[in-house]
C-alpha cells in the first residue's frame, strides 16, 4: 500500500469519489459458521498494546462486511534491531497467515528513501498460498499524523485489512474507491477517516471464497498428516 502525493484536502469531488459511495457496502451480519482465517501478528516495532488492540478492532470492522473471520494471534516478539533478523514461523497451514510489524530502522532497509510504501506482502507461497504480510509501522504513524490528521489506530488498522486483502486476493487486487486501492491519495484517506474506506462486492465475494478455499486445503492437509502411518520406532 501507498501514499500517494498529497492533494489540497478541499479540492472538490471527483467521479472516482462519487463511484466510492456507490461501491460501499452495509455491513451485514452472516450465520455461524463463518469461514475464519488465523493471524499471527509478530510486532517487531514494539506498539504499544493499547494500540494493536485497537487497530485489530478496526481490521474485524472492516472484515465484518465481508464473511470472513479474523482470529488474531499476538505472537511475543522484541523489537526488531538491523542485522539481527527476526525469526516468525511460517504458517502451519493455508488457513494461517503472519502479519509484522516493522520499526523504523527495519523499513528504512528494505524500502527506498522517499518510497510513499506503507506495507506491502511477500511473494513467498506456501503450496500457492502468500502467508506473510509487512507493514511498515513507523511510517503509518508518520502518514497518520503528518498527512491526514488519522488517529494511528484507524489507519493502522485500514493498513493490516488491506495487506491481509491481498494474502487472500493476490498482488493484483487493486482497486480505485475500495479498500484495496492502491495509492491511497486524498480522497481515499477522507474515507478513512470517516471510517467509510469498504472492500466492494466483488472483492468480498472472492475473499470469501478464497478463505473457504484454504479451510478446505488445511482441513484435507490435516486429515492427509492423520492419516500417514506413523514410522517403527527404533
Ligand atoms: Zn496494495
Amino acid at each position: 500500500m501507498e501514499v500517494a502525493a498529497a492533494k489540497p484536502q478541499s479540492a472538490v469531488m471527483s467521479r472516482r469519489t462519487f463511484w466510492l459511495f456507490l461501491t460501499m457496502l452495509p455491513a451485514f451480519a452472516y450465520a455461524a459458521d463463518l469461514p475464519t482465517i488465523t493471524v499471527h501478528l509478530y510486532d517487531l516495532a514494539g506498539a504499544p498494546n493499547g494500540i494493536l488492540d485497537q487497530a485489530i478492532d478496526t481490521t474485524n470492522h472492516l472484515y465484518a462486511g465481508t464473511g470472513v473471520e479474523l482470529k488474531w494471534d499476538r505472537q511475543t516478539a522484541s523489537i526488531a534491531k538491523p542485522g539481527e533478523g527476526n525469526s516468525f514461523r511460517p504458517s502451519a497451514t493455508p488457513s494461517e497467515v503472519s502479519v509484522r510489524l516493522l520499526p523504523k530502522e527495519l523499513s528504512d532497509g528494505l524500502v527506498r528513501s522517499g518510497s510513499a510504501k506503507l506495507g506491502f506482502v511477500y511473494p513467498s507461497v506456501d503450496n500457492g498460498y502468500r502467508y506473510l504480510a509487512t507493514v511498515l509501522y513507523d511510517r503509518v504513524g508518520r502518514a497518520a499524523r503528518e498527512l491526514y490528521d488519522i488517529p494511528l489506530p484507524q489507519l493502522l488498522g485500514y493498513i493490516m485489512a488491506h495487506e491481509v486483502g491481498h494474502l487472500l486476493l493476490g498482488p493484483n487486487a487493486h482497486a480505485r474507491g475500495t479498500l484495496m486501492a492502491c495509492p491511497w491519495d486524498t480522497d481515499e484517506f477522507r474515507f478513512v477517516k470517516r471510517d467509510q474506506l469498504r472492500f466492494n462486492q466483488k472483492q468480498t465475494a472472492q475473499l470469501r471464497s478464497q478463505a473457504s478455499a484454504r479451510i478446505e486445503a488445511a482441513t484435507s492437509r490435516l486429515k492427509a498428516e492423520a492419516a500417514r502411518p506413523i514410522p517403527p520406532g527404533n
